[in-house]
């Protein structure tokens, strides 16, 4: 008989993993609490314009599409995937823009235009953080560390090493580049994983590394047709998702998760996998301190969290070609303003990020017209300094605007607004049960990496599993799908030495 497996969230983490399951010959349900799934990955659809959530930016495909494989699917049969070509535009308070090719006599001029050293110093930089990036995918993003033995066998302490080099990203960056502008540049997208390039390690630097050399992909429809194709495929599977049900509590009985409570009944599983946010689950799903194990509550206050984010979608009258699909805006003071999300304050000028679908794909935009994400990050909901109410929004959304208006062709972009909303650490914690209304769980410090990361497998009883931004390797999509690679395995593991 089929074991059957239950799946708590129906996020990146908990639909991938569905699917692996399914296609070894598992039974599996999926409880969402949420109407719809994909947690963080999520879209708006109003007035015309489509707007992803939140997640845009696509690195490293392959991740994307190894799924399809390991279900003996071809991924364009579902998806189309479209190479962005300027990765990124770089614009700046002072009026001035730079485009960043993945094509390397254009990378070259405009690098050389900032000046020859700084050319020099990016392609070393690219150069160094490359090797880095080839270790850390052999030896740690692609395998579990939930043993001492996975994380602390010779060769992987040794590898470590190279790949852990003690200085911050922004230290690191400044060792090859001299130009502010160009080191801001790199600093800001080391933070996507929700954490201070001023403090965290270096090895974040791999995130602008590896967009420039694999390149950003973009997916027709925005990210959520990714989720849609991972549904399409549970169910041709013969999965089930039921959307709506929360789950209240993961049920124990002596050595075993023997199922799930939820807001309307109770349901066996051989196995139970959990895709919530890990410390929201463990506070708040598992009840008994026995099986919480070492994260009680005193363990989860003291553990390290990534900041938050706030977004506003804007659907606007008209289009603004000056903006390219993902554009960074570097304010005033930049190291001052980015360390405010972590410190508990809200920024006066802050540097943003501005993703704009629309112009390379019409269907997110109906009308004339242009659809924009801007992101800014901001404290998660430890820091009470911050009071996250309808004043707040608006006055962030204010600064937001007058900073856009300091890129050349957005000066009207107020007038032109034609549909407007935020999302706040608030909305983020309320619909995803993120733990602090985080935007990316547990911060990937380095002691909370690797072996020191929650693990996915239950220390209390063998048949309850975690997979999520919160487990090895990271938040980001592609490595939320490498987790559940490994989750899968461990469970495969588990039933053949039963
Ligand atoms: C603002 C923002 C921007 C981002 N940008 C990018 C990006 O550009 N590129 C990128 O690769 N990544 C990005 N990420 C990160 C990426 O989106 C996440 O790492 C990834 O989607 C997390 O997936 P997950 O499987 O951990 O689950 P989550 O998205 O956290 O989903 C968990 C699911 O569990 C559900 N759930 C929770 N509690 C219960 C319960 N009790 N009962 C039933 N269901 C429950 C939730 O509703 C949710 O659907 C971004 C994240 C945020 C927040």
């Amino acid at each position: 008989m089929k074991k059957k497996v239950i799946i708590v969230g129906a996020g990146v983490g908990g639909l991938a993993t569905a699917l692996r399951l399914l296609s070894n010959g598992y039974e599996v349900e999926i409880y969402e609490k949420e109407e719809t799934i994909g947690g963080t990955v999520n879209f708006i659809q109003t007035e015309g314009f489509r707007f992803d959530l939140s997640a845009s930016i696509l690195m490293m495909p392959n991740s994307y599409k190894e799924i399809f494989s390991y279900v003996n699917k071809n991924y364009a049969d579902y998806l189309e995937f479209i190479e962005i070509d300027p990765i990124y535009r770089l614009f700046s308070s002072d009026g001035t823009a730079i485009d960043f090719n993945t094509d390397m006599s254009s990378l070259t001029k405009t690098l050389e235009g900032i000046s020859k050293e700084d050319s020099l110093g990016y392609f070393k930089f690219i150069s160094d953080v490359y090797e880095k990036y080839l270790i850390a995918n052999k030896y740690f993003l692609q395998k579990s560390q939930d043993t001492p033995k996975d994380s602390f066998n010779l060769k992987s302490i040794q590898e470590a090493f190279k790949v852990h080099t003690l200085s911050n990203a922004y230290e690191y960056i400044s060792k090859y580049i001299k130009d502010e502008k160009l080191r801001n540049f790199l600093a800001f997208q080391c933070m996507y994983i929700g954490i201070s390039p001023f403090n965290g390690p270096n090895i974040y630097t791999l995130i602008p590394v590896v967009s420039q050399l694999y390149g950003l992909w973009y997916i027709k429809g925005g990210m959520y047709s990714f989720i849609n194709a991972l549904s399409k495929l549970i169910y041709e599977f013969g999965g089930i998702i039921k959307t709506g049900v929360t789950v209240e509590e993961i049920l124990f009985l002596k050595d075993k998760a023997i199922g799930v409570k939820t807001s309307q009944k109770t349901e066996k599983a051989d196995l139970v996998v959990c895709n919530a946010d890990f410390s929201y689950a463990m506070k708040n799903l598992v009840k008994d301190e026995y099986y919480k194990d070492k994260y009680n509550d005193k363990k989860l206050s003291e553990m390290k969290y990534s900041c938050s984010t706030f977004i506003i979608h804007l659907g606007l009258r008209k289009e603004y070609p000056k903006l390219a699909v993902h554009n960074i805006y570097l304010g005033k003071n930049f190291k001052e303003n980015i360390e405010s999300a972590f410190k508990g304050m809200l920024p006066n000028n802050p540097s943003l990020y501005i993703y704009c679908p629309s112009r390379i794909d019409k269907s997110m935009a109906k009308m004339k017209g242009d659809c924009l994400n801007i992101m800014l990050r901001v404290p998660n909901l430890f820091f009470k300094e911050v009071k996250w109410d309808k004043q707040t929004s608006k006055l962030l959304t204010n600064i937001i605007l007058n900073e856009l208006k300091n890129i050349k062709g957005l000066e009207d972009i107020e007038e032109n607004i034609q549909y407007e909303d935020c999302f706040t650490p608030l909305d983020m914690e309320s619909k995803f049960n993120t733990y602090g209304g985080t935007s990316f769980g547990l911060s990937p410090t380095l002691k909370q990496m690797n072996y020191f990361r929650p693990h996915f497998k239950s220390s209390k009883v063998n048949n309850l599993f975690f997979v999520g931004s919160s487990l090895h390797p990271g938040p980001g999509i592609s490595l939320v799908l490498n987790s559940s690679t490994l989750v899968t395995e461990e469970i495969l593991k588990m039933d053949i030495y039963e």
